[in-house]
């Protein structure tokens, strides 16, 4: 956070290239914060500069932000599925417009090489789209009949709008993961409050100017900014009827106990700790392929990173072999640097983060296999080479802890039995990946590994058909697809006798 000197000096540099965004979007008004309120620094994560400063709101405009969002509903609630789909498909239609804009955004913020980058805005745009088509259809909004042994009752049930929802986000995906949540929440027509993470706001903003342009009426989509004393103004707010967070583990547990005094309605999409599985009869080329992929995409910032790969004792030596030329071969670079495939850590604190896990696993015994390089352009920026790590024991942190850095953990085993038992070894169960030749075996994967989203030999594909969710620690519910929408609505039943 900046104190009041640097945002006074920030203010000056306004002139030259930073900008200062406000703290709040409230009905369609942008709100500054007075001078004696607290902003945040944006960085470039390539190059460390400071590229912007984003003002918090204060808690008062978290509490006009809510009844914005409280007054606006009361029309919203009665839009039919096919207005709102419109306004979905719209907004799917302004993104790619603007996709060179979002996407150069998405790399001067995060420094995610342009692939990433570009791949985040697609993601935004089907998701829009994919809520749009549900609106469209209809068929998920109207009123159904309910079987009840007596034909002189007709029993029916509706889905209704949730009401307000906050909607609270990391700093990972930004963009992305506000579409998973605010594309569904739209769909079902609720009202709603961002709240987007303090180190990639721009993208954000963006965004929410986007929806406004489509045609959202004022104070259906609402932001407000800061840390994470804003997101906990927002759960605590009494009229706000639904959360849905994704970050951390443990902010996620206070946000559930936040939760609990109005019995908010709740999803939470939290951290992993996911098994990539390397089966002995698996394409060994293919298997170093998703592993470099399921490790350092987004540079291992990622939920589901497969940062635990468990490879059959047969093929451990060979995979080792190959996976070393092909970590040695990422190039971690910049987004300007022609092919850079791996990115920076977000800020110098989450790279001091990083850092200091990697010290504290290996003072406690973990052996570092080999690591990446750094391109010479990364001199600046918060850039880490991939670092891997073999067999390391059962209770060293790196293989128990959410890294989220370019961290993977390597152990081989020698029966599925095993593999399995390891791959479930944890209270995390987001993601998993099997890589194997053999469809029997990968059936038995797809049944016993305990986690919400299972590949067999693909990369981590994500469609907006598809559910992400995470089995213990990692969350509660799912986002996407139609339990997505349904996460943003009340089941109501009527029973009453036949006219
Ligand atoms: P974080 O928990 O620190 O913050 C996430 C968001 O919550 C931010 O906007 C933050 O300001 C806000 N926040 C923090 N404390 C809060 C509180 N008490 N009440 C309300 N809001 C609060 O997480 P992060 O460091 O921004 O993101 C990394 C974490 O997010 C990782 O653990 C990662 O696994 C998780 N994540 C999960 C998914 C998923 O789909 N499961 C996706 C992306 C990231």
């Amino acid at each position: 956070m900046a104190t009041n000197n640097e945002r006074q000096i920030a203010e000056r540099r306004i002139d030259g290239e930073a900008f200062v965004l406000p703290a709040a979007t409230i009905a369609g008004e942008s709100l500054c914060a007075a001078d004696s309120e607290v902003c945040s620094r944006i960085c470039n994560a390539a190059t460390g500069e400071t590229i912007g400063w984003q003002q918090h709101a204060t808690a008062a405009m978290v509490d006009r932000a809510v009844h914005a969002a409280h007054d606006a509903l009361i029309a919203w609630r009665h839009t039919t599925p096919a207005a709102r789909g419109k306004l979905l498909r719209k907004i799917a239609e302004l993104v790619e417009a603007d996709r060179a804009r979002l996407a150069a955004m998405q790399m001067q913020v995060s420094g995610k090489p342009p692939f990433e980058a570009d791949l985040d805005v697609s993601d935004t745009i089907a998701t829009f789209n994919y809520y749009a088509g549900l609106c469209e259809d209809a068929s998920a909004f109207a009123a159904e009949a309910v079987a009840v042994p007596d034909d002189a009752l007709l029993a029916e049930r509706v889905h209704e709008p949730v009401g307000v929802a906050a909607l609270i986000v990391p700093w990972n995906f930004p963009m992305v993961t506000t579409a998973w949540k605010l594309a569904p929440a739209l769909a079902a027509a609720c009202t709603v409050v961002i709240k987007p993470s303090e180190l990639t706001s721009p993208t954000e903003h963006m965004l929410a100017a986007i929806v406004s342009e489509a045609g959202v009426p004022d104070g259906v989509v609402n932001v407000v900014n800061g840390g994470g004393d804003v997101g906990a103004w927002l759960t605590t707010h009494p009229l706000v009827d639904k959360i849905s967070f994704t970050g951390s583990t443990a902010s996620g547990r206070k946000v559930m106990q936040a939760a609990a005094q109005d019995m908010k309605r709740l999803t939470l999409e939290l951290g992993g700790k996911s098994a990539l599985v390397v089966r002995e009869d698996a394409d060994v080329a293919q298997a170093v392929s998703l592993a470099v992929g399921g490790a350092f995409t987004n540079a291992g910032q990622m939920c589901s990173a497969t940062a635990r790969i468990l490879v059959h004792d047969n093929v451990y030596r060979k995979f080792m072999a190959a996976f070393e030329t092909a970590v040695r071969a990422v190039l971690v670079a910049p987004p300007q640097v022609a092919d850079a495939a791996m990115g920076p850590l977000i800020s110098a604190a989450q790279h001091a983060r990083v850092a200091a896990l990697v010290a504290q696993g290996v003072e406690a015994g973990a052996q570092i296999a080999f690591a990446g390089q750094l391109d010479p352009a990364c001199a600046d920026g918060f850039f880490m080479a991939p670092v891997v790590i073999a067999e390391p024991a059962a209770d060293n942190v790196l293989w128990t802890d959410e890294i989220f850095g370019p961290v993977a953990c390597v152990k081989s085993f020698r029966s599925d039995d095993e593999a399995i038992a390891i791959a479930n070894d944890t209270r995390y169960g987001l993601v998993a990946t099997v890589v194997t030749g053999d469809e029997k075996a990968a059936r038995r994967y797809k049944a016993q590994l305990r986690a919400g989203l299972v590949w067999v030999n693909t990369p981590q594909l994500i469609f907006p058909q598809v559910c992400w969710g995470g089995f213990g620690v990692s969350g509660i519910g799912r986002e996407l697809g139609v339990a997505g929408l349904r996460s943003y609505q009340e089941l109501r039943h009527t029973v009453g006798l036949r006219g």
